[in-house]
């Protein structure tokens, strides 16, 4: 433990907003370094993102390196790296953690390649070990049945990415003074391979909150419009499972299960779905489920308040006829 002297977090910001995660994240290091009286430095990317650094501060970090340049305005792997690869041998922190996002993920992944260092992904728990002062994260696998407690043996720094929501992070304290240190980038734009030519931001759809969720599975053929038409009747919206949204039928979004959503409604009406381990955990919240299945000996059903066995595109169209008639 003795040998701790920085644990990096990488501050990812999207279009001059940080993510919330990047304030978890900082939040959990705090505590951490504060056992093993380790600084929290702070890695900011970005282009005129200066007042991000502050915000930082006043969050948990005692310092913060910042690269600022218009190669860095928008996030890309390439560039990225490079910058960060180039930071962590020079200065050897001896930890660096990043939100699990789409692009915290990539980053983590692709610099733990380059700097042969070991990367526990997706954790909801982060310690120290008492003996070694390692870092022990645990991650979920099998469907949630089990937590796996990793550490990085071999390689530095010790690498974690976290899953949002998970720490909380600290309220702002205005009166919190640190260190920014800018670093100059030597990237020039000719030297990057890749170039965003237009970017597209879809609108997100949250339906873990919803109150009730018509899901559909791989018995619907793809054809969702049974699906749509319940949730549309009852007020609830619409989820799938995983085939459905790797076949690119769905938006991963309204995806159900360990590496989709978790659900907390009231309700889910689930059709077509056969109730595999990573399907059930992210309907183990769910109140009330009502599955319709064509095998009496389908999975689902042990995990199901009613039970339906039959053809779901004969046992909707009759609910959603009923439903109509019932709300005239
Ligand atoms: C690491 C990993 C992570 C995963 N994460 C997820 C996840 O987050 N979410 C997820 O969903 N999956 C996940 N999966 C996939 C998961 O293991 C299952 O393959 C998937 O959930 C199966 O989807 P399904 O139930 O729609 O399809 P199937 O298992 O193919 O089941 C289809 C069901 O529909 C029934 N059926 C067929 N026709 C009809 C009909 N006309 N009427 C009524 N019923 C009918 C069948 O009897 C069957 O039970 C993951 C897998 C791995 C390896």
């Amino acid at each position: 433990m003795a040998g701790y002297k920085s644990i990096w977090v990488f501050l990812e910001q999207n279009e001059g907003v940080l993510e919330e995660v990047s304030l978890e994240v900082l939040g959990k290091a705090s505590e951490l370094a504060s056992k093993v009286g380790a600084e929290v430095t702070g890695i900011l990317l970005g282009h005129n993102v200066k007042r991000l650094a502050d915000e930082a501060i006043k969050r948990g970090a005692e310092s913060i390196i910042l690269a600022d340049s218009p190669v860095l305005e928008n996030y890309m792997t390439e560039t990225y790296t490079e910058v960060i690869a180039g930071l962590v041998k020079e200065r050897n922190p001896d930890a660096f953690i990043f939100g699990a996002t789409n692009n915290g993920v990539d980053l983590a992944g692709r610099l733990a390649v380059r700097l042969g260092a070991g990367l526990i992904a997706h954790v909801v728990e982060l310690e120290l070990e008492e003996e070694t002062g390692l870092l022990l994260g645990s991650v979920p696998g099998f469907g949630g049945s089990i937590l796996a407690v990793c550490k990085c043996v071999k390689g530095r720094p010790q690498m974690v990415t976290v899953r949002p929501g998970i720490f909380r992070a600290l309220p702002p304290d205005e009166s919190r003074k640190g260190r920014i240190e800018e670093v100059q980038v030597r990237l020039k734009p000719e030297d990057i391979k890749t170039r965003i030519v237009e970017k597209k931001v879809g609108k997100a759809i949250d339906i873990s909150k919803a109150e009730k969720v018509v899901i559909g599975g791989v018995g619907t053929g793809g054809d969702l419009s049974l699906i749509k038409r319940l949730a549309e009747l009852i007020g609830g919206e619409v989820g799938v499972t995983r085939p459905l949204s790797d076949q690119g039928i769905a938006p991963r979004d309204i995806m159900v299960g360990a590496t989709g959503v978790g659900l907390s409604s009231k309700l889910a009406i689930v059709a077509g779905v056969s109730g595999a381990a990573h399907f059930l955990s992210g309907i183990d919240k769910v109140e009330n489920v009502i599955a319709i299945n064509t095998d009496p000996d389908a999975n689902i059903f042990n995990h199901a308040d009613y039970c339906v066995v039959g053809d779901l595109f004969k046992i909707m169209p009759e609910l959603i006829k009923r439903i109509e008639s019932l709300k005239g």
